[in-house]
């Protein structure tokens, strides 16, 4: 199926999932929170997840930590890397273009390098030309934007996001979907879409973080099931900064899901899967902590992902190892999508998780 009703997707019979560019590359993921520092104080920012004062590594350590993600995984066979950075605000890091310029120092010994940010886009237009620059070598570039009302303008904000697309970097909006105010955000996610920016409609989480918070209509529960799906918008800004015409905007179907009959069903994004309950992977073969990690400050703390009950791995400034081989999930709720997007099966189906090394 390659249609945008994620409705028709059997959940209760599927036996692997995980993101498509993770099942046919032998892509390494990291997802790296940087630090709690962000240049904004919003009213609403949970206290853990903010500080006014810069709480960085040095910058030494950050690509020592890089250097050493990438010869674990290689060792193991993976030359493709994804590497996500959120914070706090990781461009609020003051060597946040330095890490990215290291990071892509080795494209051309390596099959594929990636990069994602999670960030408020505070920066000027300035700023983001050199995050274009220092991104350049790099096979992917993609940016997932919070529009935070108490210090961003909306307008502003669509012309920053529009200039990333133009510049052939991948940009969704995060619209966390607070049931008591679904229409107000409803219309502000219509307003960035009919810009051609994509809009990613999340369920809001319960405090402990392991379930979506009652008092959702049926309505709209459908909207944050199939809404907006995600649409190829920066190949159409490309284009049209090239006086191009692009005849059709294609879906974007990053995640792929496979039944027990052995159908593929795709769907735009992990962030969904929440608002289906299809977060519960107790038992399932996971290879997070073999082929991927989370490193989360600012405590240090290396991880298999950030809902996992696992011991650690290891430590930023004292090292680490990953599994030896895919563990089985021992975590009742599988919430953020970071964590769900890795590759898992149900045992005994046999189903590879990446490609042949
Ligand atoms: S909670 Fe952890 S081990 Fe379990 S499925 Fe999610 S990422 Fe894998």
């Amino acid at each position: 199926m390659r249609n945008e009703d994620f409705n028709q997707i059997p959940l209760n019979r599927v036996v692997r999932v995980g993101q498509n560019s993770l099942l046919t590359k032998d892509l390494f993921c990291v997802s790296w929170i940087l630090g709690r520092f962000c240049n904004y104080s919003c009213s609403y920012c949970w206290p853990y997840a903010h500080s006014r004062k810069p709480d960085h590594r040095p910058l030494s350590l950050v690509k020592q930590t890089i250097n050493e993600i990438k010869r674990q995984a290689t060792q193991r066979g993976f030359r493709s890397f994804h590497f996500s950075f959120s914070g706090g605000e990781p461009t609020a890091h003051s060597k946040f273009l330095e890490i990215l310029r290291h990071y892509a120092s080795d494209r051309n010994s390596m099959n594929y390098l990636s990069t994602h940010m999670t960030s408020n886009c505070s920066p000027s237009i300035k700023w983001f030309e050199k995050y274009i620059k220092a991104t350049e070598p790099l096979d992917r570039v993609s940016v997932t934007a919070s529009f935070h009302a108490e210090f961003a303008k909306e307008e502003e904000f669509a012309e920053k996001l529009i200039f990333l697309q133009q510049n052939n970097v991948k940009v969704t909006i995060n619209m966390v979907m607070v049931p008591e105010r679904f229409d107000e955000l409803w219309n502000k996610a219509l307003y960035f879409h009919g810009k051609d920016i994509n809009v990613t409609l999340k369920p809001q989480s319960n405090t402990s973080a392991t379930k979506v918070v009652e008092g959702y209509t049926d309505e709209q529960l459908l909207r944050l099931r199939t809404g907006m799906p995600q649409m190829d918008f920066t190949s159409k800004h490309v284009a049209e900064k090239k006086k191009l015409n692009i005849n059709k905007l294609s879906p974007v179907l990053q995640v792929k899901l496979t039944d027990d009959e052995g159908q593929d069903w795709f769907m735009d994004q992990a962030e969904r899967f929440n608002a289906f309950d299809f977060n519960q992977f107790k038992g399932w073969e996971c290879s997070a902590g073999y082929r991927s990690i989370i490193i989360r400050e600012p405590d240090g703390t290396i991880k298999r992902s950030y809902s996992c009950h696992d011991k650690p791995l290891g430590h930023i400034e004292k090292g680490f190892q990953l599994f030896p081989k895919i563990q089985p999930c021992i975590t009742p709720t599988c919430v953020s999508s970071a964590d769900s997007k890795i590759p898992k099966r149900k045992p005994g189906t046999g189903l590879p998780l990446w490609p042949e090394l």
